[in-house]
């Protein structure tokens, strides 16, 4: 089997399986718990969050435990929205994940948010003109996606996250599939809150986090307890928070890792490009995410072509996994402007760290085959 459905779930690391367990079985404790078996698993989660807070570099205070990629960006969203109250205008782009656009639906039906969102070109790119046009004195949050989830499309947020600072807005951003691919540092981007999943890099699912800068109120989604200093309540996974850790110390440096894997993604784009008929790459031609190749087929159902890839041996998705097995077109490729029956074509591959060359030779010509099989019926 060659699984290139990364972008929709990678397997648990082992490593970050086997530092979970002792948390999953003798060392049971509450964190909460104030006797030395609720002592050493607040130590671990503490131990945990300090971790994953080099890698962020940020403080461990900033960093807040969730159950995944659509948790962090609610309590983002929703926390700092109703939090600061100086102004009801928020920003976001219509290529974003489900978890940011209907949180955002969210706050414009129930809380009298007004919503600015921002188009996308042909390769997902939003124009900074159209960007500063959107903000206004009243803006109190933008969320913006580092990396898409269907086309790849890197977005630069650290200039976005600027420009928003500079009318006093709070800046977001969904991290989730940028995670060990692309520059996730709160230094370089700036960002006030931005999140991450789990299980999209190593660690099971179920397991997250939100970066939510240490002096902006947030309104928590959970209430209770009162653990995660309030922000997120309900006894934590302590388990998961050290798995996390661990597969995201197990990822390999991104400066190192962008550059050999795009090289890998643009030699397999060619071979697509030139032995598949009627394809074409989706996404920006350069500011892209290293691991995610995206294909149009013209004229081919992009359902019919999973299932002659899954025949021989190649697991990918149309686009998002959400959208996979309903005939929606995928709201991203509508926003880049491609006619529904185009945007039904889509065929995601997605990367791990691990993919060969052999691996997507293998894919190339398997796509090849299913797009002849499915052409002949
Ligand atoms: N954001 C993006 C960009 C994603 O790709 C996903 C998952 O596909 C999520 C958020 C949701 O993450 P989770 O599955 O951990 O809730």
């Amino acid at each position: 089997m060659v699984y290139l459905d990364n972008a929709a779930t990678t397997p648990v690391n082992p490593v970050a399986l086997r530092a979970a367990w002792p948390w999953l079985t003798e060392e049971f404790g509450n964190p909460s718990s104030t006797h030395e078996l609720g002592q050493r698993a607040s130590d671990a989660l503490e131990d945990a969050r300090a971790r994953i807070a080099t890698w962020l570099d940020c403080r461990a205070s900033e960093v807040v435990f969730t159950s995944g990629g659509t948790e962090s960006d609610n309590l983002a969203i929703t926390g700092l929205a109703l939090a600061n109250p100086r102004g009801r205008h928020i920003i976001s782009a219509q290529t974003e994940h489900e978890a940011v656009l209907e949180t955002i639906d969210y706050l414009e039906r129930i809380h009298e948010f007004e919503v600015t969102w921002l188009p996308v070109d042909r390769t997902g790119a939003i124009a900074e003109s159209d960007f500063l046009t959107a903000l206004r004195e009243d803006t109190t949050l933008v969320s913006l996606m580092l990396a898409n989830n269907e086309i790849g499309t890197v977005h630069p947020i650290a200039r976005f996250a600027e420009l928003a600072h500079q009318v006093g807005a709070a800046f977001h951003t969904d991290a989730v599939q940028a995670a060990g691919w692309l520059d996730t540092r709160i230094s370089t981007l700036g960002v006030d809150a931005l999140a991450l999943s789990g299980h999209k890099l190593g660690a099971p699912k179920g397991s997250g986090v939100a970066y939510l800068r240490g002096r902006l109120a947030v309104e928590p989604l959970l209430h209770g307890g009162g653990q995660e200093s309030g922000r997120r309540s309900g006894t934590e996974n302590v388990a998961w928070a050290v798995a996390l850790a661990t597969a995201i110390e197990a990822l390999p440096n991104f400066a190192e890792e962008q550059p050999r894997v795009a090289e890998l993604r643009d030699e397999f784009t060619a071979e697509v490009l030139k032995s598949v008929p009627g394809a074409s790459l989706t996404g920006h031609p350069i500011e892209r995410h290293p691991g995610i190749a995206s294909f149009c087929l013209e004229g081919i159902s992009g359902e019919a072509v999973l299932l002659e890839l899954e025949r021989r041996g190649v697991l990918v998705s149309s686009g998002s996994a959400c959208a996979a097995g309903s005939n929606e077109p995928s709201h991203v490729l509508m926003a880049c402007g491609f006619d529904e029956e185009l945007a039904q074509t889509a065929v995601r591959f997605s990367f791990s760290h691990q993919t060969s060359h052999e691996e997507l030779q293998q894919a190339a010509a398997a796509l090849s085959q299913a797009v002849a099989a499915v052409s002949s019926i």
